[in-house]
């Protein structure tokens, strides 16, 4: 795994930490990490730093992201270095309550189907059916419903905390139009140690934040840190989750998120890489919507795909056989039929 920034890890008491060029997210939208003009935080100069800061802001409205290829290539060995079965994964899927028959139906049906056991829905709405349906695998977690940066740094503190109370080997986080290829993702992980720190995902972008970290009565520090993005899904080893938990258990990661003021994917990539000097392991296997997802080709090695049926800015995967584009807009459930063709519902080849 790359290494890269390794800084020493600062008492988080004794730490005041600023984002040179800091810019707030005007609705804390992780879609919209948009700059609010001329924005910096208390006691910051603007620097070199602050300059690519703030293009790379220009560049992150969410919809907007996209990975430059090769933007620094995958160091994933194809080597398995810890044998690893589903249950110990911990893959935490965040919902809410408006999506919870849109969207989380659909991988109820198909990749939830058969990954029950290692699946957790974090949602923010009391729904007594789905509660029956997923028991203790369904967290209530009374964050608010509003997509704003706090509610969704709510959610990914509960993910947080309860992987590390689950005592499992790996954190995934997923959004609820995911699909995750198990194997695919077990595969992946096992190329790695979970009693290593690793930290895997794509990013956004192709340069990675910079930001200028002030701790009192030292000289600013300038950071920078690659975060990979939420709606792709990431993985966190437990020992890179345990070293995490000053900025992250029992609320804390809200208060991390609140202080440089970046929706959850962001902060998580600041605590690791900015904080933590733990380097962001590139990997092109996962998929958000921001990306061309019709451009992704070998689907069975993939391990996460997305879909936007957004206006008129469809974005799928391309994938013939399986259902029709009416039948399967969302193209999910023709690949969870590539995937798993036995699967009793997926349309018999003719
Ligand atoms: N989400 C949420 N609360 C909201 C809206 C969205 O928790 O009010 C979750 C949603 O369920 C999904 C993630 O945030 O898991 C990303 O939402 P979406 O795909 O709508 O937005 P994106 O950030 O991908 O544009
Ligand atoms: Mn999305």
């Amino acid at each position: 795994m790359n290494r890269k920034h390794r800084t020493s890890t600062p008492t988080p008491a004794a730490s005041l930490l600023f984002l040179t060029g800091m810019l707030v997210l005007s609705s804390g939208h992780r879609s919209s990490c948009l700059p609010l003009e001329g924005e910096t935080a208390p006691g910051t100069t603007r620097s070199a730093g602050a300059k690519v800061f703030s293009a790379y802001f220009q560049r992150l409205t969410r919809e907007r992201r996209t990975t430059t290829p090769g933007a620094r290539s995958s160091s994933v060995s194809p080597r398995v270095v810890e044998q690893l079965s589903p249950a110990d994964l911990f893959i935490a899927v965040k919902t809410t309550g408006r999506y919870h028959r849109s969207r989380l139906e659909l991988l109820l049906e198909t990749w939830m189907s058969r990954s029950m056991a290692q699946s957790f829905v974090f949602t923010d709405t009391e729904d007594p059916r789905l509660q029956q349906r997923l028991g203790d695998h369904l967290i209530h977690t009374h964050c608010s419903g509003a997509h704003t940066r706090q509610a969704l740094s709510c959610k990914m503190s509960h993910e947080y905390d309860a992987f590390l109370r689950s005592g499992r080997k790996w954190l995934c986080h997923v959004d609820d139009d995911n699909y995750v290829n198990m194997s695919a993702l077990l595969k992946l992980l096992s190329q790695f140690r979970h009693t290593q720190d690793v930290y895997l995902g794509r990013p956004s972008t192709g340069t990675p934040l910079q930001a200028s970290l002030s701790t009192r009565g030292a000289a600013p520090k300038e950071v920078r840190f690659w975060f990979a993005t939420g709606g792709a899904g990431f993985c966190l080893s437990r020992s890179l989750a345990l070293r995490m938990q000053p900025w992250t258990s029992g609320g804390a990661f809200m208060n991390t998120s609140d202080m440089i003021r970046l929706p959850d994917d962001c902060t998580v990539g600041f605590i690791v890489e900015g904080l933590l000097g733990v380097a962001l392991t590139h990997s092109p296997l996962f998929h958000s919507h921001l990306e061309n997802l019709s451009t992704v080709t070998d689907l069975r090695s993939q391990v996460t795909l997305s879909y936007s049926l957004v206006e008129n800015t469809r974005n799928t995967v391309h994938i013939t056989g399986g259902f029709s584009t009416q039948q399967d807009p969302t193209r999910l459930r023709s690949v969870h039929c590539l995937l798993y063709p036995d699967t009793p519902w997926c349309p018999r080849p003719t």
